[in-house]
């Protein structure tokens, strides 16, 4: 028998990393974490709460408000709920996406995530993706990616995926906000985005998802013979 072990992919905005934990955590049987959505889902709760972001009690009285879950559907993609209510699509708008780099830098909202996905990760055979993961939540994984690509290759491909929802922005637009939310994420003061110096580093410019895929799962599997 193999062993379980935690899989860590953390990198830029856009470089296909919730695409290929998806499908290694499917072909390993794993399961897989999507901690952005959580960020994401504590965003689309402020904004319309109306919190006030600069006052840390404010935060905290809501964030204790916040429940938030992953459910397999049908098709067996895991899917974001709030307090009960599926906000897997929501959660991508840009809406939210333009204040979620600015609530992640917030210290209170970053413990009670990390406290969250730490317990996620307690049985191991896990795929989380980030920005975090190698670094702060699971320091101790046996597996971590760091991925990267060029910034066109990586609006180009959201803006397919949000045309794909009939959800129409100009490229500029998406350009600025990924330049954004990397600059704020790799500046930050909390749990900046860093490369792990024990990371793999994979740049998904000039590769396809398959073969993103087929690296994570070889190494996991040698991985995972390796911790026996
Ligand atoms: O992964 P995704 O792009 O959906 O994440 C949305 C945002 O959440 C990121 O731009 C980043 O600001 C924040 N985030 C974070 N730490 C994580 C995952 C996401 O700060 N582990």
């Amino acid at each position: 028998m193999l062993n379980k072990i935690i899989i860590a992919i953390d990198g830029y905005s856009a470089c296909g990393k919730s695409t290929t934990a998806k499908q290694v955590a499917k072909i390993l049987g794993y399961r897989y974490i999507d901690s952005g959505a959580m960020y994401r889902a504590v965003t689309m709760f402020f904004l319309d709460q109306h919190v006030a972001l600069t006052n840390p009690k404010e935060v905290s009285r809501a964030l204790q408000k916040v429940s938030i879950a992953f459910k397999v559907n049908a098709k067996g993609a895991s899917e974001t709920y709030l307090n009960g209510l599926n906000v897997e699509h929501e959660i991508r708008d840009i809406r939210v996406s333009e204040f979620v780099s600015q609530v992640s830098t917030i210290k209170e909202v970053r413990q009670a995530m990390v406290e969250q996905q730490r317990k996620m990760g307690k049985d191991k055979a896990i795929v989380m993706d980030g920005r975090d993961i190698g670094t702060v939540v699971f320091p101790q994984a046996e597996l971590k990616f760091f991925m990267t690509a060029d910034i066109l290759v990586r609006a180009f491909r959201r803006q397919r995926e949000l045309l794909d929802r009939d959800i129409m922005v100009d490229l500029d637009t998406v350009i600025e906000n990924i330049q954004e939310r990397d600059r704020i994420d790799t500046t930050r003061t909390e749990s900046p985005l860093r490369q792990a110096p024990d990371s793999i580093v994979i740049d998904t410019t000039h590769i396809t998802i398959n073969e993103q895929v087929d690296e994570v799962v070889r190494r996991a599997i040698s991985a995972m013979v390796k911790s026996r």
